[in-house]
């Protein structure tokens, strides 16, 4: 196991000072954070000594001076998404992402923006919209991908033959250098015009010495000597990749800078070109100051080009590359099969036409539609005519985000793959002149066929750079041999056309090995020289661009380890298992993505920005957890640590693009938790639920009168482990069971004296008139009024509405991880309800969470035997919603039946229904009333979650996560705009946060309903 205990470094000694946060020593909290920060998105994992968020300049300085004093490495690390395993190694991992997060800077006269590094792409170009300006570069990751990060590994992405290169838009860094100084990195001034006080060089350029240290004075002349030996550019201009590769990652950027005037180029000396892709190995990065675009035309079009060979997309993409479109990226049928049954994807392949074996999607752009359809009609000519392609569906706004959203996804969405066997990142990101891509990927197919491995392509095809993802299964010692070797055998192809190794994703300890191969050992010496020079005692991220350690050690996987047989209450098998669940976990930091981008997942980190808080957190741990042969106290101790802020919002389950369910993982690892440890009293109260409100109903005054009186309510709180501060819900005194029996055949007192169900004649015997109704514990108990609305308007709507024996729905049990508990009541559930549940008689639920039990957990629960009734009854299980939007598709149900009063409505949408249904059938229903404006609220888990928010512990980030958008946006609603919630915990959460009530949209449709 990769497992080390830290060496004896005397960190107690920087502790006391250091103002952000430290983890180093051997306590359960401490080693599980180290664990996390073991890995990036790359396969490689090895163990930090320590791990450190500075809070100020001087917390890294005070590194900076630690690591050099005990000859230690420092890792700058940002969203932690590198692909080439650039932020993992046996040092001290340097994680700016959470207080270095400051736009310092905006001049929108000049273009310009100064920020510090842990600013997030997507983030800098919200602020950057209303000036009408944004920073180019951006990745597929761009939503959590680090301004730091992209710098060190120079990134770019889908539109970079377009919006260029980090290092293109790189005007300035500040940084601190190995002796701890801080230094400017920006543009020197020409040739020949000495400024800053300085000295003419012998270059003729101002070398600038009056403000800088020696060491920066060194960096200056010694870079100076090098370029301007005239055999160091030979070997430079020789080695580098030929000039129509504009991806060019591999090594330091010694080309760029030969490109400036001093040297007989045209563009201004600036060694932040140098600092841009060299992956945290010269300096700590503090600052960077970014020139800035004006924002993409008015009218984007994206033709998805569909061809039946990768071949021909790959011809079609060099037809594209005439009309100077701003992206041609490719997609392969590999990666669009993975769509098919991705929650979230699988509604975003509607342009999808036919079988295609390659999809090319270029994108123009233009201040009119008329001019992009133009522009795509003579590419489109262009193609027909020479045969390429057969079908060219050109998307606008919101249709081509959707399609673009599944290229992205791409890396994600291939690691579904079921088996050991994987995709890996390994010659994905080499690349050569667009014009040499045909036959380059023509002889690399020869090479992967050589080692009997098949691959996935994708990504920039108009950069001449393919994303091929070879399958190998690096679980096995023949798997890690072959890792080597196809690398191997790329590296001598590359040579052959001239291409460069690394286009964008950078070197790190997966490339580095083959640089001396690619460049030459001359230029790779330049390489070395450069390190010494910057960092002469390797402090800086140690092993990555020179002095690499094999690119086959410290993987994820130890070579032929066997994994343990793990006993579970959740049938894992459409996972595999709960371990290979757990693997899917490709670090791609999709849920590192911050409320500005929006989404679900993940709502803990949203709120405390925290690595420890991400689902990429929970996974790694589990999967620690699940590997280790030997799972003692420590370690089950520091994943339940890790897992406790864990909301089970289910967000990952769908926005995760590899599904990896940690809410399934985190009820699983708590039943065998309490198996050994028992189950604490407050887990068993909430768990409980039902029998605690069935007992309280036979006093509900009683009940009442404790949880309606603050002081009284805040000692019960205190007793129990709620926060004081929590109020709680009341109870009804009817349930909804004992008033629907007791009514029938009782005129109810709510239809102001019309009769109960009375099927209109034409109904009468017709299909789709009975239903059930799921009687949740929720509604039956507090919820009793919402109950009686939904069975009335039900009624009056034409159906005849039944509550079956059923028992309650055990979500309760599943949140507290209860799980073999809630395994008794699914098999209860589905026992009594399988013969009368059909398409015709469907089982309708008013609350979310509970009806989508047997959509999703029950399913995995119960035994065998009960599988296929189970799978039939979850396509008849209905929330309300979707059963109106169905009658409403069938014609039974009508706008006219409903007020035509103008109103407007905020709908905040229960986590459990984004991720395993959708909000369009609430958005439709709503809209019945022909003059209801129904807007959805941006926002992601209201942060109740259950019980999650009344925990003492856990209230605080409960009410921080509704802060993030829930609560500010209900705030600023008009008291005559509606607030609707289909979750009873929401509707709660919106009460505390806000102090507005929102409503079931049950209770909206009841009261537009004509009478
Ligand atoms: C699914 C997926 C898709 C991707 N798609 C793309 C793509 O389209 N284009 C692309 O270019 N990349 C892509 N990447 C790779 C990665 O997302 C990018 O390289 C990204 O810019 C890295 O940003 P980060 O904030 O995660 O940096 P990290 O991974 O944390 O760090 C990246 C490098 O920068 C260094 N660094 C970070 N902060 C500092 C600092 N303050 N001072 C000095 N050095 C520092 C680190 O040491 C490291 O070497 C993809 C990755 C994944 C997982
Ligand atoms: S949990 Fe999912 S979204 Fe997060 S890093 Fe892992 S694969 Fe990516
Ligand atoms: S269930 Fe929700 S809170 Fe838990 S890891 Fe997934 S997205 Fe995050």
């Amino acid at each position: 196991m990769f497992y080390v205990s830290n060496t004896q470094l005397p960190f107690e000694q920087l502790s006391p000072t250091f103002e952000g946060e430290l983890y180093f020593d051997n306590s359960i909290p401490h080693q599980a954070i180290r664990k996390l920060y073991a890995t990036d998105a790359s396969v490689y994992q090895e163990m930090p000594v320590a791990v450190a968020l500075p809070r100020t300049i001087q917390d890294i300085q005070k590194l900076i001076h630690f690591a050099t004093e005990h000859d230690i490495t420092l890792i700058p690390r940002a969203a932690g998404t590198s692909l080439a395993g650039q932020v993992v190694g046996n040092g001290i991992v340097v994680d700016i992402s959470k207080y270095f997060d400051k736009i310092l800077e905006i001049n929108a006269q000049e273009h310009w923006v100064r920020v510090q590094p842990g600013v997030i792409r997507d983030d800098l170009n919200f602020i950057l919209k209303p000036y009408g300006l944004m920073f180019g570069p951006e990745t597929s990751t761009a939503n959590r991908a680090m301004i730091g990060g992209m710098i060190g590994n120079n990134s770019c992405g889908l539109h970079s033959i377009s919006w260029g290169t980090t290092r293109d838009h790189l005007l300035e860094v500040k940084a601190l250098l190995s002796d701890g100084s801080e230094m400017m990195f920006s543009p020197l001034a020409p040739r020949g015009v000495p400024s800053n006080g300085g000295t003419k060089g012998s270059s003729g350029f101002a070398i600038p010495t009056r403000e800088y240290s020696d060491l920066q004075s060194e960096i200056y002349s010694e870079i100076f000597e090098i370029l301007s030996n005239p055999d160091n550019q030979i070997k430079i201009q020789e080695n580098f990749p030929k000039k129509t590769v504009t991806r060019r990652n591999t090594g330091y950027a010694l080309d760029a800078l030969l490109k400036s005037a001093p040297f007989g180029g045209t563009e201004d000396f600036n060694l932040s070109k140098l600092i841009a892709g060299s992956e945290g190995t010269l300096c700590f990065i503090t600052e960077a100051k970014l020139n800035l675009l004006p924002l993409p035309p008015a009218e984007l079009g994206l033709i998805c080009i569909h061809c039946s060979s990768l071949h021909e997309s790959l011809l079609a993409n060099a037809v594209a590359m005439k009309y100077q479109p701003l992206a041609s990226e490719l997609v392969d049928k590999y990666i669009m099969d993975f769509t098919k049954e991705h929650n979230e994807y699988r509604h975003n392949r509607f342009f999808i036409e036919g079988d295609p074996a390659a999809m090319l999607m270029v994108e123009f752009g233009a201040e009119t539609r008329a001019e992009v359809e133009a522009m795509a009609g003579a590419v489109v000519t262009d193609l027909t005519a020479q045969g390429l392609g057969y079908a060219y569906p050109l998307l606008f706004g919101d249709e081509s985000k959707k399609a673009w959203d599944v290229r992205k996804a791409g890396l994600g969405l291939i690691r579904n793959l079921p088996g050991d066997t994987q995709p890996v990142n390994l010659i994905e990101d080499c690349a050569v002149a667009v014009e040499d891509l045909p036959e380059y990927i023509a002889d690399l197919g020869e090479v992967l066929q050589k080692h009997n491995v098949h691959a996935s392509y994708y990504a920039h095809a108009g950069a001449g750079e393919l994303h091929v993802e070879p399958m190998v299964n690096l679980k096995t010692s023949e798997g890690k041999a072959k890792f080597r070797a196809i690398l191997a055998d790329t590296a001598v192809l590359l040579k052959k056309y001239n291409g460069s190794l690394s286009g964008e994703h950078g070197d790190g300890r997966l490339r580095g090995e083959f640089i001396p191969f690619m460049m030459g050992e001359e230029v790779y010496a330049l390489f070395r020289e450069v390190k010494n020079l910057f960092d002469p005692k390797g402090i800086f991220n140690r092993g990555k661009i020179v002095d690499t350690p094999p690119m086959n050690e410290f993987l994820r996987y130890q070579p032929d380890q066997v994994t343990l047989k793990i006993d579970t209450v959740f049938d894992f098998s459409n996972q595999e298992s709960i371990l290979r669940l757990a693997e899917k976990c490709s670090g791609s930091g999709d849920c590192r993505k911050t409320q500005v981008t929006g989404g679900t997942m993940c709502p803990s980190y949203m709120a405390t920005l925290r690595e420890r808080d991400t689902t990429r957190a929970r996974a790694n741990m589990l999967r620690h957890f699940y590997t280790d042969s030997t799972p003692d106290a420590s370690n089950t101790e520091e994943t339940k640590e890790i897992l406790d802020l864990c909301l089970s919002c289910k967000g990952c389950k769908s926005e995760c693009p590899s599904s990896v369910d940690i809410s399934k993982m985190k009820a699983e690892f708590l039943q065998s938790y309490y198996d050994k440890n028992g189950v604490p009293f407050r887990s068993r109260l909430i768990a409980n639920f039902s029998q605690q409100m069935r007992l309280a109903s036979l006093v509900p005054w009683g009940y009442n009168l404790v949880f309606g009186n603050e002081s009284l309510r805040r000692i019960a709180n205190k007793v129990v482990g709620f926060h004081p501060d929590r109020t709680m819900p009341m109870l009804h005194n009817t349930t909804l069971r004992a008033w629907h029996k007791q009514r029938k055949p009782h005129p109810s007192p709510l239809l102001s004296g019309e009769g109960a169900f009375t099927p209109s004649p034409e109904r009468r015997g017709g299909k789709g008139e009975r239903l059930y109704l799921f009687c949740d514990e929720f509604t039956n108990y507090n919820d009793v009024e919402i109950g009686q609305k939904a069975i009335l308007l039900l009624e009056k709507l034409g159906y005849e509405v039944i509550i079956p024996e059923h028992t309650e729905s055990g979500r309760t049990y599943l949140s507290k991880g209860l799980v073999k508990e809630a395994k008794k009541i699914a098999i209860q559930n589905v026992g009594l309800l399988k013969d009368l549940i059909s398409d015709e008689t469907p089982l309708i639920g008013i609350e979310p969470s509970a009806i989508l039990t047997f959509r999703d957990e029950y399913l995995d629960l119960v035994p065998a035997d009960l599988k296929i009734d189970a799978l039939r009854l979850s396509k008849n299980a209905l929330q309300f919603d979707e059963f109106i939007a169905r009658e409403i598709d069938t014609k039974r149900i009508h706008s006219p039946q409903f007020t035509v009063e103008p109103k407007t409505i905020k709908l905040h949408g229960h986590c459990h229904q984004k991720a395993l249904a959708s909000l369009t059938p609430t958005k439709k229903m709503l809209s019945l009333p022909s003059n209801y404006s129904v807007q959805l609220i941006p926002s992601g888990c209201c942060g109740m979650a259950g019980s999650f928010g009344y925990e003492r512990e856990h209230y605080e980030l409960s009410m921080q996560v509704g802060e993030l958008v829930l609560f500010p946006t209900v705030r600023q609603q008009p008291e005559d705009v509606i607030i609707a919630a289909p979750g009873t915990s929401c509707r709660h959460q919106i009460k505390d946060g806000t102090g507005r009530k929102a409503k079931h949209p049950i209770e909206i449709l009841w009261e537009a309903l004509k009478s």
